[in-house]
């Protein structure tokens, strides 16, 4: 494709999406299409000649489009928001068409330094311990994914607990007094999967991985987690890592941060938090309260991908001791050794990460950042909680519905008083018609409704419809 051909069709996409936003609202939400629809009628094999990106774009609205899940639509209430935005898009743009893996930093210096430099911006806006900017003990690191951060969290405290012996020798035990321990990780009943697949994967295995019950507000019992690590140490396990959640995925559950830490701190565990969606709250300093106490723990993470209008994926890890994280990780072959990381000046993200390979996810941040501000970030989603909170009111005051769970920020869990049958049918018909999208879960065994808010353009009057549409349906 030549620069001129290319600078044509990029226009034609531009203005394909700027148009795409235009009509979104007249789509369903949730796509209506039958599984393999699409598999079908596609061809079985590449084409043999050279197609022109027109016929392409005609098979996007033709084909692609009815198997799109409108999750940037103001009408999309499911799960967490995965976030985008213009300026996000079009930073994201740049790093497709600057086209850098930013493995090392010799690979694309500003690649690492943007990264660098925004992991430190993050700490300042979401008001996170100084420990975590770099030029401290800590620092952060852009992942793919909650779940990878978990991962590499657990990882590192895996190696912490046995002097960097498991990445020697492998397994899930310690040798203490002479004797070979087995590992224990523990998260409340409501802590995201990704942890248990973390255990799953990492060899530690789900066997040692201790659920903690939750209190009536869904967050976990410090005192059954200290129970839990007593009963264990008394079996001889060796508890080495603990997760608490701000904001869990089912319910929005705040675990009590501080106390947490104090059970990590006076046992020796690694203490991981969890703030997926609900972190970016603390962009306005009257939520920080949430997670008070993050000064103690060991790593931190949440997803700009997921609140803070970035688009997917970006997911932002930070530490309290990099160098801990960087010698679990390390790995040097010939072919990648080069001046700039033997002088030991530099940062090489690829330490801090599964893959080795990395995109450049600074850019689509550092764009969004500068285009919202703090002010805009703030005003965006203090708006979002304000109107999931108006929802909440209506819920209340109907006599058909009940709220399920404190709602804290921008996600309601409700009910109709019913029972699971009329909820779940409620569920099907609401996400049947096209015109709003919401996801259930199960609390206390009772299927139960979520709404999230957590869309830049989604406004009052698109809760106050999907509400009204509730109550008709
Ligand atoms: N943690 C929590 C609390 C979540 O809600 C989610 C996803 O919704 C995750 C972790 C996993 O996120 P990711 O898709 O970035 O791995």
């Amino acid at each position: 494709m030549t620069a001129d051909e290319f600078r044509k069709q990029g226009y034609a996409m531009i203005d394909w999406i700027a148009d795409y936003w235009g009509r979104v609202e007249t789509m369903p939400v949730l796509s209506q299409v039958k599984p393999n629809d699409l598999f079908n009628a596609l061809p079985a094999t590449v084409p043999e000649q050279s197609e022109d990106i027109s016929a392409v774009m005609q098979d996007v609205e033709k084909l692609i489009l009815p198997g799109i899940t409108h999750w940037q639509s103001p009408n999309f209430f499911a799960y967490f928001p995965t976030g985008a935005s213009g300026p996000s898009i079009l930073g994201d743009m740049l790093s497709s068409g600057l086209g850098v893996q930013g493995m090392l930093w010799s690979t694309s210096p500003a690649c690492t330094e943007l990264e660098m430099k925004m992991m430190d911006w993050l700490v300042h806006l979401l008001g996170l311990p100084e420990h975590f900017l770099l030029e401290n003990e800590g620092g952060g690191t852009l992942q793919d994914s909650a779940s990878s951060a978990c991962l590499v969290a657990l990882l590192s405290a895996r190696e912490r607990m046995s002097n960097f012996e498991i990445n020697h020798s492998g397994g899930n035990e310690v040798s203490l007094n002479g004797k070979s321990k087995k590992l224990v990780a523990y998260i409340s009943t409501q802590t995201h999967s990704s942890l248990e697949k973390a255990m799953m994967i990492s060899g530690l295995g789900t066997d040692n991985l201790r659920k903690i019950p939750v209190d009536e507000n869904y967050s976990m019992r410090t005192d059954d987690l200290e129970k839990q690590i007593a009963e264990d140490k008394a079996n001889g396990f060796v508890p080495f890592f603990v997760c608490g959640t701000v904001g869990t995925t089912s319910s929005n559950g705040i675990d009590d941060i501080s106390t947490i830490c104090d059970i990590a701190n006076k046992e020796n565990l690694w203490m991981h938090v969890d703030a997926a969606m609900s972190g970016t709250a603390a962009v306005c300093p009257e939520f920080r309260d949430m997670q008070k106490g993050v000064e103690k723990a060991d790593s931190y993470n949440f997803n700009p991908h997921k609140w803070l209008f970035t688009n997917f994926d970006c997911s932002a890890l930070f530490v309290k001791n990099k160098a801990g994280l960087i010698k679990t990780l390390s790995i040097l072959p010939e072919y990648l050794k080069n001046e700039a990381t033997e002088s030991g000046a530099v940062i090489d993200y690829r330490d801090w990460q599964i893959p080795l390979g990395r995109r450049f996810r600074a850019l689509k941040l550092w764009f969004a950042l500068r285009h919202y501000g703090v002010e805009g970030l703030q005003f965006h989603i203090r708006e979002h909680v304000r109107i999931a909170q108006k929802f909440a009111s209506w819920v209340v005051a109907s006599d058909d519905f009940e709220i399920v769970a404190p709602h804290p920020l921008n996600l309601v869990c409700f009910r109709h008083k019913d029972g699971d049958a009329v909820n779940e049918a409620l569920v099907k018909k609401l996400n049947d018609s096209g015109e709003i999208y919401l996801t259930h879960t199960k609390l206390n065994g009772d299927y139960v409704m979520r709404m999230c808010v957590g869309k830049a353009d989604t406004t009052e009057e698109h809760v106050r419809k999907a509400w009204d549409l509730i109550n008709k349906l």
